[in-house]
């Protein structure tokens, strides 16, 4: 814990309105996304200026405890939950864009603007930030920018890194700077912005982003394809890059998925079908038909059952609806939904499905699988029971061994959602030690006494063995102890 003298000069950096330490606020900041893991904060901050971040930076240096960033808390990989000694410092109430810069295709905005909301604002004025995670409508582009987040779009569009042009952080040791900026073209120094995206708040706070914008793409074709064999589908998906195809979206779902997405959303989806595409193409019109009909033929001749084609947007909504739906669904079949983000190079993603099959049925587990088929980043969830604890640690060992084919196959144990705490004991396979050891390195040159976000991407043991850090039990004596009013 940290000291009550600690906190109280905690306290008087942030005044009464934001200083959280009550039992309910602790217990709502002590998990995030990500199942089975939980941590309480010894308490939350709720920042009003940078320099209140860079004082409570200091502090932490000078008295030794931990300062953890936090967006929405929609995180899938535990980065925002807090470890022993920590406070939790939220960046999700800065949400205001600042700026949008027509003429630099460019807008700054805080850390917690919610994704979504930057869509529609940039949309009506006939620009793009393409980048977007399922979560759009709760997550926050701090967190984005922290996890270096991708999402639908990824394949034709790219993800979060490649739409940061710049940034204001608080380093750990309190320092501010600002890295980047408008200029198109800037190689003065390391680039120390492309350093900070994907550090999962482990190297600086962020506390204004600068985003790249482009032109809204004039127009857009969704469809959906049905198809009774898995292999069916991922020659599909191959045949479409094959012929220089770019997708907006080339989407995946897996027949678990399916069923679970149609009692859910009740979208008309056939349930008995093996799994299915959604698909879309965005551009200039004539350009758009054209990539549409030849990815009909394409999907026809590889076997679909039946191509469902969206006639006006709000079809396409729907439609789009069977993919944005997944993890809702498939998070009401059982108790517990571990999601995952093994990523594989796009040729493998049938082979690796197969495999994921393999694993889940020799553990005796049930798996829903989707993802994004068009660049390899697949979603294996399984849907468990928290209270059944042989039934965890079956999971555990089928999560190794889906993350072991995926580093054979020459891909990698998370594609967007990184390592946190949920996946720290993998990344040596994902890795090496030595690149681990650099890692480690960088941090402790930026921050030497590891006051920020400690804990995560790579414990402080060089190896993290055992079963994935659970403290519910640390949660439910805390609860059962009075101290919940
Ligand atoms: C239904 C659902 C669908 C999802 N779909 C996708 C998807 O398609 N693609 C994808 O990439 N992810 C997806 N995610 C995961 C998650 O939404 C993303 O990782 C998102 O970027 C997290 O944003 P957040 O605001 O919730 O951040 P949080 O969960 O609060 O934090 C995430 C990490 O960022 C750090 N952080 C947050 N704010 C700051 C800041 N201001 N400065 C420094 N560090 C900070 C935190 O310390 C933590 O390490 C999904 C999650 C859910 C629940």
């Amino acid at each position: 814990m940290i000291p009550q003298t600690t906190l109280a000069k905690i306290r008087s950096i942030f005044g009464s309105a934001g200083f959280l330490d009550s039992a309910e606020d602790r217990i709502a900041y002590s998990y995030d996304g990500t199942p089975l893991l939980t941590h309480l904060p010894d308490a939350i901050v709720i920042p009003q200026s940078v320099d209140q971040i860079s004082r409570l930076l200091k502090l932490a240096n000078d008295e030794g405890f931990g300062v953890v960033p936090r967006g929405s808390g929609s995180g899938l990989s535990g980065g925002s939950i807090p470890v022993e000694n920590s406070v939790v410092l939220l960046t999700n109430h800065w949400d205001r864009i600042i700026e949008i810069d027509q003429n630099n295709l460019s807008a700054w905005v805080q850390p917690g603007v919610i994704t979504a909301k930057l869509h529609s604002a940039v949309e009506a004025l006939g620009l793009f930030y393409p980048p977007d995670p399922g979560s759009a409508a709760i997550c926050t582009i701090g967190g984005n920018v922290a996890e270096n987040a991708g999402g639908l779009r990824g394949l034709k569009y790219g993800v979060t890194k490649n739409y940061v042009l710049g940034m204001e952080v608080v380093l750990p040791n309190g320092e501010v700077i600002v890295t980047g900026g408008k200029s198109v073209k800037d190689v003065a120094g390391y680039s120390l912005k492309d350093f900070l995206i994907g550090s999962e708040g482990t190297l600086g706070i962020i506390t204004r982003v600068l985003l790249r914008l482009i032109p809204k793409p004039q127009f857009s074709r969704t469809m959906l394809a049905f198809y009774s064999k898995l292999s069916d589908s991922a020659e599909t998906v191959s045949d479409i890059i094959a012929s220089k195809i770019t997708p907006a979206a080339l989407e995946f779902l897996d027949n678990t998925t399916i069923r679970s997405v149609e009692e859910y959303a009740h979208l008309g989806l056939p349930t008995s079908i093996d799994s299915l595409l959604l698909i879309e193409v965005d551009g200039r019109s004539a350009e758009v038909e054209e990539d549409a009909a030849k990815i009909v033929d394409i999907c026809k001749r590889h076997g679909a059952l039946e191509i469902r084609i969206a006639a006006n947007e709000q079809e396409a909504t729907k439609l789009r609806m069977a993919r944005k739906a997944a993890f809702s669904a498939l998070a009401r079949v059982r108790p517990t939904t571990i999601l995952e983000d093994a990523t594989v190079p796009r040729s493998e993603v049938a082979p690796m499905l197969e495999r994921i099959n393999r694993i889940a049925s020799n553990h005796n587990l049930m798996f829903g699988n989707f993802g994004h088929a068009g660049d390899g980043n697949l979603h294996p969830t399984c849907l468990t029971d928290e209270r059944d604890a042989n039934e965890i640690h079956r999971a555990e060992l089928a999560f190794g061994e889906i993350f072991s084919e995926a580093v054979r196959l020459g891909g990698t144990i998370t594609g967007e959602h990184g390592v946190g705490l949920a996946k720290l004991k993998f990344l040596e396979k994902a890795l090496g030690e030595p690149a681990i050891d650099m890692m480690r390195k960088i941090k402790e040159a930026v921050d030497p006494n590891g006051v920020l976000n400690p804990g995560k991407i790579f414990s402080l043991r060089p190896r993290c063995e055992g079963p994935l850090p659970t403290n519910r039990e640390q949660i439910k004596k805390f609860a059962d102890s009075g101290a919940f009013t």
